[in-house]
């Protein structure tokens, strides 16, 4: 009764687990909360400010579809700045609700069914569903811990043929946070020329470098003519549910994709068109400190929390990621040695109702990141570290209790065998 194809339609889980997670509190549990992927700090006071004043000035109405051109004016001066490209046209530039819609647009405007498309995994999970969902075929890129969650190149270039049609991309990457070297991006670009094929290079983490630098493929001569570079307000300027992002395309691609926001969702928010403007202007001169604030809160909650999993959990082990605000931890170990069959279960354990301490940790699990690849051995939680220096403390306490309580664990396991 229902369509056919919805059966390839795959889903974000993090959504699945917050919906879990209220229904849990509601009865009263208490929850430690890492498995959210947005920032757990307010949007800034100027911006909201910004957007009050645009709604007592009238943006209360429809916007152009691609966006209002005085925000793709500071879209322009974001890329170029952050880029450090030339100011794209506002043609090439295109505003929608949230980056996450260009994801699928992408694949309706490139990609037939059966033809390729390269995407990380684990990746961002709405690049496996929006593929599938399409009728593309799906080639999975194995990102390996032994190259920092970055791919082999080697692995690409088996992978890339005259049948791929785009390769995505995600640099700062959630869920590993590891982050591509120049390196990586030229022999991308390389292989994208060669086999004349589209790249998506998801740049949403762009702002939440670390250690390193962050690159862009658009700087590499030959790539804005086959990019689609996005980026957006949602994480940098925590704005999750603002939904705004926004999109670098080559002019071609421009008036399509623009059709399909006509076709779905109009255009997006006036009043946050032109908040996230101001936003983005303000970011630019230097006078937004609340973004650089965050970036540093973040990195100390990811040295704490790398070094409390690395001491304190044992089978786990995890990586300093360089970017984004996600902690990829290998917990193969633990899963072995307490008879958890893969990380689905262990993550199900910690959010377990039986536990009689009712006091439990959320997160997501490898294979809510994408299909499991033949042969692989190695089982991952994602920890996000947008919660607080002390939940992050009690959370990772939490796990290595529930890890060590052997009565809890058996009884778990015998009720869910
Ligand atoms: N791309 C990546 C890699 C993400 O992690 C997310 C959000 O978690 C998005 C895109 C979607 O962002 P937005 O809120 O702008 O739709």
């Amino acid at each position: 009764m229902y369509a056919e194809r919805l059966k390839n339609l795959g889903t974000e889980t993090a959504f699945e687990v917050t919906n879990e997670v209220s229904r849990l509190k509601g009865k009263g549990y208490n929850i430690i909360e890492l498995h959210i992927g947005e920032p757990d700090f307010d949007t800034p006071e100027y911006i909201i400010r910004a957007a009050k004043k645009a709604l007592d000035d009238g943006y209360t109405h429809y916007t152009p579809s691609g966006g209002l051109p005085q925000f793709k004016k500071s879209i322009a001066r974001y890329f170029s700045e952050t880029r450090q490209i030339s100011p794209p046209p506002l043609q090439n530039i295109i505003v929608a609700p949230g980056a996450k819609p260009f994801i699928g647009y992408a694949i309706t405007t490139l990609v037939n069914p059966g033809e390729e498309v390269i995407y990380p995994n684990p990746g961002f999970p709405i690049y496996e569903s929006q593929i599938g969902y399409w009728g593309a075929k799906l080639a999975p890129l194995p990102l390996k811990e032994n190259k920092q969650f970055r791919f082999e190149h080697s692995d690409l270039e088996r992978l890339v043929s005259n049948k791929t049609k785009a390769i995505y991309i995600n640099s700062p990457q959630n869920p590993t946070g590891s982050v591509l070297t120049k390196d990586d991006l030229e022999f991308i670009a390389d292989l994208a020329k060669k086999y004349d094929c589209w790249v998506f290079s998801d740049e949403m983490y762009s702002q939440l470098v670390y250690d390193g630098e962050f690159n862009s493929i658009i700087r590499i001569p030959g790539m804005a003519e086959r990019t689609i570079l996005v980026d957006g307000m949602s994480k940098t300027f925590a704005m999750t549910g603002w939904r705004v992002g926004f999109a670098l395309v080559p002019e071609k691609l421009a008036k399509l994709i623009e059709n399909q926001i006509i076709n779905t969702v109009s255009c997006t928010a006036a009043f946050a068109q032109i908040a996230s403007a101001q936003g983005l202007e303000a970011y630019l001169d230097g006078n937004l400190p609340e973004v650089g604030a965050m970036v540093s809160e973040f990195k100390t909650r990811r040295d704490l929390a790398v070094d409390l999993i690395n001491r304190e959990i044992e089978g786990f082990s995890c990586l300093v990621p360089p970017g984004a605000f996600y902690d990829w931890v290998n917990c193969t170990s633990a899963c072995r040695e307490k008879g958890f069959r893969d990380s689905k279960q262990l993550q199900h354990y910690l959010l377990w109702e039986g536990h009689p301490s009712r006091k439990l940790v959320s997160l997501t699990s490898k294979t809510d990141f994408g299909m499991r690849l033949a042969g692989e051995t190695q089982e991952y939680l994602r920890v996000s570290n947008a919660n607080s220096r002390d939940n992050i403390r009690e959370g990772i306490k939490r796990i290595r209790d529930m890890l060590s309580d052997g009565e809890s664990t058996e009884k778990f396991l015998r009720e869910k065998a």
